[in-house]
Protein backbone atom coordinates (compact mmCIF):
# COMPACT_ATOMS: atom_id res chain seq x y z
CA UNK A 1 0.00 0.00 0.00
CA UNK A 2 1.04 3.22 -0.28
CA UNK A 3 2.02 5.78 2.37
CA UNK A 4 -0.96 7.55 3.65
CA UNK A 5 -0.80 11.42 2.23
CA UNK A 6 1.09 10.63 -0.75
CA UNK A 7 -0.22 9.33 -3.92
CA UNK A 8 1.69 6.43 -5.77
CA UNK A 9 4.08 4.18 -6.10
CA UNK A 10 7.25 4.83 -5.13
CA UNK A 11 10.95 3.94 -6.56
CA UNK A 12 14.52 4.11 -6.24
CA UNK A 13 17.92 3.05 -5.74
CA UNK A 14 19.47 2.18 -2.16
CA UNK A 15 23.30 1.31 -1.50
CA UNK A 16 24.31 -1.01 0.94
CA UNK A 17 27.49 0.09 2.27
CA UNK A 18 29.86 -0.99 5.71
CA UNK A 19 33.28 -2.83 6.15
CA UNK A 20 34.34 -5.91 5.11
CA UNK A 21 31.97 -8.62 6.67
CA UNK A 22 29.55 -6.51 8.26
CA UNK A 23 26.95 -8.62 6.80
CA UNK A 24 26.42 -6.35 3.38
CA UNK A 25 25.92 -9.13 1.27
CA UNK A 26 23.99 -11.34 3.89
CA UNK A 27 21.29 -8.62 4.25
CA UNK A 28 20.77 -8.29 0.28
CA UNK A 29 19.75 -11.68 0.16
CA UNK A 30 17.38 -11.44 3.13
CA UNK A 31 15.62 -8.35 1.61
CA UNK A 32 15.42 -10.58 -2.30
CA UNK A 33 14.37 -14.12 -0.60
CA UNK A 34 17.03 -14.90 -2.91
CA UNK A 35 20.83 -15.63 -2.85
CA UNK A 36 22.44 -13.19 -5.25
CA UNK A 37 25.34 -12.26 -3.26
CA UNK A 38 27.93 -14.89 -1.92
CA UNK A 39 29.00 -14.78 1.35
CA UNK A 40 31.72 -15.90 4.20
CA UNK A 41 33.04 -15.18 7.04
CA UNK A 42 35.95 -13.60 5.07
CA UNK A 43 36.22 -10.16 4.65
CA UNK A 44 36.50 -8.87 1.27
CA UNK A 45 34.12 -11.59 -0.54
CA UNK A 46 32.13 -9.44 -2.91
CA UNK A 47 34.08 -7.93 -5.73
CA UNK A 48 31.82 -6.21 -7.59
CA UNK A 49 28.22 -4.18 -7.30
CA UNK A 50 25.44 -6.64 -6.61
CA UNK A 51 22.43 -5.58 -8.18
CA UNK A 52 18.98 -6.83 -6.47
CA UNK A 53 15.59 -5.63 -6.80
CA UNK A 54 12.70 -5.78 -3.79
CA UNK A 55 8.86 -5.18 -5.08
CA UNK A 56 6.61 -4.33 -2.90
CA UNK A 57 2.83 -2.98 -3.06
CA UNK A 58 4.62 0.59 -1.91
CA UNK A 59 6.69 0.44 -4.78
CA UNK A 60 9.97 -1.10 -5.86
CA UNK A 61 13.69 -0.21 -4.08
CA UNK A 62 16.78 -0.83 -6.20
CA UNK A 63 19.53 -2.29 -4.12
CA UNK A 64 23.47 -2.27 -4.27
CA UNK A 65 25.19 -4.30 -2.46
CA UNK A 66 28.81 -3.48 -2.34
CA UNK A 67 32.22 -4.34 -1.52
CA UNK A 68 33.29 -3.64 1.96
CA UNK A 69 35.48 -0.11 2.37
CA UNK A 70 38.52 0.00 4.12
CA UNK A 71 41.82 1.27 3.65
CA UNK A 72 43.80 -0.80 1.37
CA UNK A 73 47.05 -1.29 -0.77
CA UNK A 74 46.45 -3.50 -3.52
CA UNK A 75 44.88 -2.67 -6.87
CA UNK A 76 42.19 -5.51 -6.97
CA UNK A 77 41.09 -3.99 -3.70
CA UNK A 78 41.32 -0.29 -4.62
CA UNK A 79 39.29 -0.75 -7.46
CA UNK A 80 36.53 -2.68 -5.21
CA UNK A 81 36.45 0.22 -2.94
CA UNK A 82 36.45 2.32 -5.65
CA UNK A 83 32.74 0.41 -6.61
CA UNK A 84 31.44 1.05 -3.60
CA UNK A 85 32.32 4.44 -3.23
CA UNK A 86 30.74 5.19 -6.91
CA UNK A 87 27.52 3.95 -5.75
CA UNK A 88 27.23 7.52 -3.49
CA UNK A 89 26.35 9.42 -7.08
CA UNK A 90 23.98 6.56 -8.30
CA UNK A 91 21.51 6.07 -5.29
CA UNK A 92 18.75 7.78 -3.39
CA UNK A 93 19.55 6.69 -0.14
CA UNK A 94 22.46 4.72 1.45
CA UNK A 95 22.29 2.48 4.35
CA UNK A 96 25.76 2.24 6.24
CA UNK A 97 26.25 -1.14 8.16
CA UNK A 98 27.76 -1.38 11.54
CA UNK A 99 28.22 -4.35 13.59
CA UNK A 100 26.73 -4.28 17.04
CA UNK A 101 29.02 -6.58 18.59
CA UNK A 102 32.04 -4.37 17.54
CA UNK A 103 31.47 -0.82 18.61
CA UNK A 104 35.09 0.09 18.64
CA UNK A 105 35.80 -0.95 15.27
CA UNK A 106 37.93 2.19 13.94
CA UNK A 107 37.73 1.14 10.65
CA UNK A 108 34.48 2.43 10.30
CA UNK A 109 36.10 6.16 11.22
CA UNK A 110 37.47 5.93 7.32
CA UNK A 111 33.93 5.25 6.13
CA UNK A 112 32.54 7.85 7.22
CA UNK A 113 35.28 10.41 5.88
CA UNK A 114 34.33 9.14 2.47
CA UNK A 115 30.93 10.52 3.52
CA UNK A 116 31.93 13.20 5.04
CA UNK A 117 30.92 15.34 1.17
CA UNK A 118 27.78 13.38 1.12
CA UNK A 119 24.88 14.72 1.12
CA UNK A 120 22.20 11.75 0.37
CA UNK A 121 19.99 10.40 3.09
CA UNK A 122 22.37 8.31 5.61
CA UNK A 123 20.46 5.34 7.35
CA UNK A 124 22.60 3.74 9.95
CA UNK A 125 21.83 0.07 10.11
CA UNK A 126 23.34 -1.71 13.26
CA UNK A 127 23.23 -5.11 12.15
CA UNK A 128 23.91 -8.35 14.12
CA UNK A 129 21.98 -7.60 17.20
CA UNK A 130 21.88 -11.35 17.46
CA UNK A 131 24.96 -11.48 18.66
CA UNK A 132 24.87 -8.84 21.77
CA UNK A 133 22.65 -9.13 25.07
CA UNK A 134 19.21 -6.75 24.56
CA UNK A 135 20.24 -4.65 27.33
CA UNK A 136 23.76 -3.54 25.63
CA UNK A 137 21.41 -2.30 22.27
CA UNK A 138 20.44 1.10 23.14
CA UNK A 139 23.96 2.31 24.53
CA UNK A 140 25.82 1.18 21.02
CA UNK A 141 22.80 3.27 19.30
CA UNK A 142 23.37 5.77 21.48
CA UNK A 143 27.24 6.01 20.72
CA UNK A 144 27.31 5.65 17.12
CA UNK A 145 24.51 7.98 16.73
CA UNK A 146 27.64 10.67 18.03
CA UNK A 147 29.25 9.71 14.82
CA UNK A 148 27.03 11.64 12.00
CA UNK A 149 24.05 12.81 11.33
CA UNK A 150 22.13 9.33 10.35
CA UNK A 151 18.23 9.79 8.99
CA UNK A 152 17.40 6.76 11.13
CA UNK A 153 19.07 4.26 13.43
CA UNK A 154 17.53 0.95 12.79
CA UNK A 155 19.07 -2.41 14.25
CA UNK A 156 18.65 -5.44 13.00
CA UNK A 157 19.62 -9.11 12.41
CA UNK A 158 20.55 -9.45 8.62
CA UNK A 159 21.03 -13.45 9.44
CA UNK A 160 17.61 -13.50 11.25
CA UNK A 161 15.73 -11.30 9.10
CA UNK A 162 14.81 -8.72 12.38
CA UNK A 163 13.86 -5.68 11.89
CA UNK A 164 14.30 -5.43 8.16
CA UNK A 165 11.08 -4.96 7.52
CA UNK A 166 11.53 -1.80 9.50
CA UNK A 167 14.44 -0.65 7.74
CA UNK A 168 12.56 -1.25 4.00
CA UNK A 169 9.43 0.86 5.49
CA UNK A 170 11.80 3.53 6.47
CA UNK A 171 13.18 3.54 3.07
CA UNK A 172 9.84 3.87 1.66
CA UNK A 173 9.62 6.99 3.34
CA UNK A 174 12.31 8.43 1.83
CA UNK A 175 12.20 6.98 -1.36
CA UNK A 176 10.64 9.66 -3.81
CA UNK A 177 7.24 8.57 -6.21
CA UNK A 178 8.30 6.98 -9.06
CA UNK A 179 7.39 4.52 -11.98
CA UNK A 180 8.53 0.93 -11.37
CA UNK A 181 11.95 0.56 -13.31
CA UNK A 182 13.04 -3.09 -13.74
CA UNK A 183 10.04 -6.20 -14.36
CA UNK A 184 8.25 -7.43 -11.25
CA UNK A 185 10.33 -10.70 -12.19
CA UNK A 186 13.60 -9.66 -12.05
CA UNK A 187 15.55 -9.80 -8.68
CA UNK A 188 19.14 -8.94 -10.50
CA UNK A 189 20.31 -7.13 -13.43
CA UNK A 190 23.61 -10.10 -13.16
CA UNK A 191 23.38 -13.21 -15.74
CA UNK A 192 23.51 -16.77 -14.37
CA UNK A 193 26.87 -16.90 -15.53
CA UNK A 194 28.51 -14.47 -13.25
CA UNK A 195 26.53 -15.82 -10.68
CA UNK A 196 27.99 -19.39 -11.32
CA UNK A 197 30.81 -17.96 -10.92
CA UNK A 198 30.46 -16.76 -8.04
CA UNK A 199 29.23 -19.21 -6.19
CA UNK A 200 32.00 -21.01 -7.61
CA UNK A 201 34.16 -18.65 -6.08
CA UNK A 202 32.15 -18.71 -2.43
CA UNK A 203 33.00 -22.50 -2.40
CA UNK A 204 37.19 -21.46 -2.23
CA UNK A 205 36.45 -18.82 0.26
CA UNK A 206 34.39 -21.48 2.35
CA UNK A 207 37.81 -24.31 1.75
CA UNK A 208 40.58 -22.76 1.85
CA UNK A 209 42.25 -20.29 3.86
CA UNK A 210 44.62 -17.46 4.34
CA UNK A 211 45.66 -15.96 0.98
CA UNK A 212 44.44 -18.15 -1.14
CA UNK A 213 40.74 -17.01 -1.33
CA UNK A 214 42.27 -13.38 -1.91
CA UNK A 215 44.68 -14.49 -4.62
CA UNK A 216 41.55 -16.51 -6.55
CA UNK A 217 39.17 -15.62 -9.17
CA UNK A 218 36.83 -17.49 -11.35
CA UNK A 219 36.21 -17.25 -15.11
CA UNK A 220 33.38 -19.24 -16.81
CA UNK A 221 34.64 -20.00 -19.85
CA UNK A 222 31.68 -21.96 -21.37
CA UNK A 223 27.67 -21.80 -20.24
CA UNK A 224 25.74 -23.60 -22.88
CA UNK A 225 22.26 -25.38 -22.57
CA UNK A 226 21.75 -28.66 -23.40
CA UNK A 227 18.55 -28.21 -25.80
CA UNK A 228 15.60 -30.42 -24.25
CA UNK A 229 17.46 -32.47 -22.03
CA UNK A 230 17.28 -29.43 -19.26
CA UNK A 231 21.05 -29.64 -18.69
CA UNK A 232 23.88 -27.22 -18.50
CA UNK A 233 27.27 -27.42 -19.39
CA UNK A 234 29.39 -24.99 -17.08
CA UNK A 235 33.50 -24.97 -18.01
CA UNK A 236 35.18 -22.78 -15.20
CA UNK A 237 38.88 -21.56 -14.71
CA UNK A 238 39.44 -21.07 -11.12
CA UNK A 239 42.58 -18.49 -11.33
CA UNK A 240 45.38 -18.41 -8.79
CA UNK A 241 48.76 -16.60 -8.56
CA UNK A 242 50.63 -19.03 -7.24
CA UNK A 243 51.88 -22.87 -8.28
CA UNK A 244 51.40 -23.30 -4.03
CA UNK A 245 48.34 -22.14 -4.29
CA UNK A 246 47.17 -24.05 -7.14
CA UNK A 247 48.87 -27.33 -5.77
CA UNK A 248 45.97 -26.59 -2.94
CA UNK A 249 43.59 -25.91 -4.75
CA UNK A 250 43.50 -29.49 -6.31
CA UNK A 251 44.69 -31.43 -3.54
CA UNK A 252 45.74 -34.82 -2.71
CA UNK A 253 44.13 -37.21 -5.63
CA UNK A 254 42.23 -33.91 -6.45
CA UNK A 255 40.16 -34.21 -3.51
CA UNK A 256 39.90 -30.09 -2.69
CA UNK A 257 38.82 -29.39 -6.21
CA UNK A 258 36.26 -31.68 -6.37
CA UNK A 259 34.46 -30.75 -3.24
CA UNK A 260 34.52 -27.08 -4.52
CA UNK A 261 32.81 -28.46 -7.29
CA UNK A 262 30.14 -30.54 -5.75
CA UNK A 263 29.12 -27.66 -3.42
CA UNK A 264 28.79 -25.10 -5.95
CA UNK A 265 27.40 -27.78 -8.51
CA UNK A 266 24.51 -28.31 -6.29
CA UNK A 267 23.77 -24.55 -5.50
CA UNK A 268 23.87 -23.47 -9.20
CA UNK A 269 21.36 -26.45 -9.74
CA UNK A 270 19.33 -25.06 -7.71
CA UNK A 271 19.68 -21.70 -8.82
CA UNK A 272 18.93 -22.16 -11.83
CA UNK A 273 16.38 -25.11 -12.21
CA UNK A 274 18.45 -27.60 -14.17
CA UNK A 275 20.96 -30.08 -13.93
CA UNK A 276 24.51 -28.67 -14.23
CA UNK A 277 27.57 -30.59 -15.54
CA UNK A 278 30.10 -28.43 -14.13
CA UNK A 279 34.02 -28.83 -15.57
CA UNK A 280 36.39 -27.18 -13.25
CA UNK A 281 40.38 -26.35 -14.30
CA UNK A 282 42.91 -24.63 -11.79
CA UNK A 283 44.93 -22.39 -13.71
CA UNK A 284 48.18 -19.93 -12.55
CA UNK A 285 48.06 -16.36 -13.47
CA UNK A 286 50.49 -14.16 -12.10
CA UNK A 287 50.53 -11.46 -10.02
CA UNK A 288 46.73 -10.74 -11.62
CA UNK A 289 45.93 -8.56 -8.67
CA UNK A 290 48.48 -6.19 -9.69
CA UNK A 291 47.76 -6.35 -13.13
CA UNK A 292 45.47 -3.69 -15.16
CA UNK A 293 44.64 -5.97 -18.04
CA UNK A 294 43.91 -9.08 -16.14
CA UNK A 295 41.36 -6.93 -13.70
CA UNK A 296 39.81 -5.33 -16.14
CA UNK A 297 39.46 -8.87 -17.96
CA UNK A 298 37.85 -10.11 -15.20
CA UNK A 299 35.94 -7.38 -14.99
CA UNK A 300 37.03 -5.88 -12.11
CA UNK A 301 38.46 -2.71 -13.33
P1 LIG B 1 29.76 -8.54 3.89
O1 LIG B 1 31.23 -8.70 3.71
O2 LIG B 1 29.43 -7.24 4.56
O3 LIG B 1 28.98 -8.75 2.63
O4 LIG B 1 29.31 -9.67 4.93
P2 LIG B 1 28.62 -11.09 4.65
O5 LIG B 1 27.18 -10.90 4.34
O6 LIG B 1 29.46 -11.87 3.69
O7 LIG B 1 28.68 -11.69 6.11
C1 LIG B 1 29.89 -11.80 6.83
C2 LIG B 1 29.70 -12.77 7.98
O8 LIG B 1 28.80 -12.21 8.95
C3 LIG B 1 29.07 -14.09 7.53
O9 LIG B 1 29.70 -15.12 8.28
C4 LIG B 1 27.62 -13.93 7.92
O10 LIG B 1 26.97 -15.14 8.18
C5 LIG B 1 27.72 -13.10 9.18
N1 LIG B 1 26.51 -12.29 9.46
C6 LIG B 1 25.88 -11.42 8.63
N2 LIG B 1 24.81 -10.86 9.24
C7 LIG B 1 24.73 -11.41 10.47
C8 LIG B 1 23.82 -11.25 11.59
O11 LIG B 1 22.85 -10.51 11.56
N3 LIG B 1 24.11 -11.98 12.70
C9 LIG B 1 25.17 -12.83 12.76
N4 LIG B 1 25.36 -13.51 13.90
N5 LIG B 1 26.04 -13.00 11.75
C10 LIG B 1 25.82 -12.30 10.61
MG1 LIG C 1 29.63 -9.02 0.72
Amino acid sequence: MAEEGKSGFKSGFVSIIGRPNAGKSTLLNFLLGEKVAIISDKPQTTRNRILGIKNQAAGQIIFFDTPGIHRSRSRLNQSMVKVALATYNEVDAICLLMEADRPDNDENDFILETLQAVEKPVLLVVNKIDLIPKNDLLPIMERYSRLRFFEQIIPISALRGEGVEILVAELFKILPEGPKLFPEDMITDLPERFLAGELIREKVFRLTREEIPYATAVVVEEFKEREGKNLIVIKATIQVERDSQKGILIGGKGRMLKEIGRLARKEIEALLGARVFLELWVKVEKNWREDPRALRRLGYE
